[in-house]
């Protein structure tokens, strides 16, 4: 090497591909890792049921639920679930907690359709299911693909009907039509953000009328559908006042690539980031400082409500971990929050040769360069950003420098061309220190977003190794 090589070597920051610099034994861990992450993303699609699969793993593995215990002691394992939506883990550290907590920080909801209070009509022989779409999405990307049906209908004895339809081989699925291109003149010379109006995102869920030519009654589709909603769930058309169903794509998670390399699926922002935060925090043992991790809801539309991030209920949770760690005093809540440190685990642009122009190529994600960190998000100057401090930034580069794990630190696409944001703000204004820090993902919002089964093992072993610090 000559002498300007080797200085070069020494003082650039080189962009390197993961997979060229990963043993053998490494690529059989990450090819291993992500076959339980497609599990898990066929097993859950929304919130409640990632909220519920999560529970599952954790009861597994040695967590109770922290209203069933009395006293909490170094090592300890408790989860506290919120309404069925958000679920919040720890395991109690060796230090106290006026030391301050590592935590991790995923949103289990991901952009769909979700029914109106009213959704079912009759048009034309046809009976639909009325949509108003959730999170940010382009609209014509929703139609013609298979659709299933997921949530909960409340009636008002209590009673809560699951349902989940459009999963099983042996189910139906649905799907939203568009116009055929013969007849689509109009159609096609609207701008592509007009092309679908969100009225128009309406379910097609059946044909066939109720009784013979001699039923004389109107709306007869309508009424099969509700007669066969009622033998099979006992509702009536009031019970969908009181429901929460959401429709997804029927695709089913799987691997991409002739390579095998990438993993395609729903809702991977940012199923992707609760499945490595879990996983990491169920492979870590006695943590000096208490790990936490939270599963929450509503991020795609501005964690509000109680079940986002915005909530009080997670400081309900931690201090509850206080008093039932005997640790609890005036202010003490406030103290624990100053000296805690988070990764808000959420998904990154990646980069898109085909879409490069909107991506600044020294300030991008690139798909197999390993976990991604935005040191803020916003857009347009920066608005609205949480900026992780450069101390903090300094602190987790060494974690990751210390442990051989593979980073990149970007931008969300270029200057004024866009941005976004997380629920890294919320933390960060109780005095955390906060950074974002997850897995770069194409077409993120789609519905069917694509990412790199190499960031998503570097991005579990960040977690893990952040839990451990
Ligand atoms: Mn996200
Ligand atoms: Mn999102």
């Amino acid at each position: 090497m000559s002498e300007a090589e080797e200085l070069k070597k020494r003082l650039f920051n080189e962009k390197k591909n993961g997979w060229e610099i990963a043993s053998e034994e490494e690529k059989n861990n990450i090819f291993e890792y992500a076959n339980g992450y497609i599990k898990f993303l066929n097993k859950g699609k929304t919130e409640r049921e990632i909220v519920q699969n999560s529970i599952e793993i954790a009861k597994q593995n040695g967590f109770k639920n922290i209203e069933e215990t009395e006293t909490l002691k170094q090592g300890d394992k408790v989860y506290f679930v919120n309404r069925e939506k958000a679920v919040y883990l720890a395991i109690i550290g060796s230090e106290k907690l006026e030391n301050g907590l590592n935590i991790i920080g995923a949103h289990a909801d991901s952009p769909r359709l979700d029914l109106k209070p009213n959704p079912l009509y009759e048009d034309n022989g046809l009976a639909y299911f009325k949509t108003h779409y959730y999170g940010g999405i382009k609209k014509y990307q929703w139609t013609t693909i298979p659709l299933s049906i997921h949530g909960v209908i409340v009636k008002t004895n209590g009673e809560k009907v699951n349902i989940c339809i459009g999963e099983d081989e042996a189910d139906p699925i649905f799907t939203i039509t568009d116009l055929l291109p013969h007849l689509a003149q109009d159609q096609m010379e609207k701008k592509l953000k007009n092309g679908i109006d969100g009225e128009d995102l309406n379910l097609l869920i059946g044909s066939i009328p109720y009784g013979n030519e001699e039923t004389k009654v109107a709306e007869k589709v309508k009424l099969n559908i509700l007669n066969l909603l009622n033998m099979k769930y006992g509702i009536t058309e009031v019970d969908f006042l009181s429901s929460e169903i959401e429709i997804v794509p029927a695709f089913k998670a799987r691997t991409m690539g002739l390579d095998q390399s990438m993993i395609a699926a729903y809702g991977q922002d940012d199923k992707i980031c609760c499945y490595a935060s879990l996983t990491a925090l169920m492979n870590i043992q006695n943590p000096t400082r208490t790990a936490v991790c939270m599963i929450v809801d509503k991020e795609e539309i501005g964690s509000m409500g109680n079940t986002g991030m915005e909530s009080h209920m997670f400081d309900t949770f931690i201090s509850e971990l206080l008093n039932k760690t005997n640790e609890n005093k005036p202010n003490m809540l406030d103290k624990v929050f100053t000296k805690s440190k988070m990764l808000s685990a959420d998904v990154d642009a990646g980069f898109d040769p085909i879409y490069a122009n909107v991506s600044e190529k020294n300030n991008a994600s690139y798909l197999g360069n390993g976990i991604c960190m935005n040191k803020y998000t916003g857009a347009r100057g920066k608005s609205g950003a949480s900026d992780a401090n450069a101390e903090f930034v300094a602190e987790i580069r060494k974690i990751l420098e210390n442990n051989n794990i593979r980073y990149q630190i970007s931008e969300l696409g270029k200057v004024d061309v866009g941005g976004g944001g997380t629920i890294a703000y919320i933390l960060a204004d109780k005095g955390m220190d906060v950074i974002d820090c997850g897995v770069p993902v194409l077409s993120m919002h789609a519905p069917y977003e694509v990412t790199s089964k190499l960031d998503l093992y570097s991005a579990f072993k960040t977690y893990k190794a952040f839990y451990q610090i």
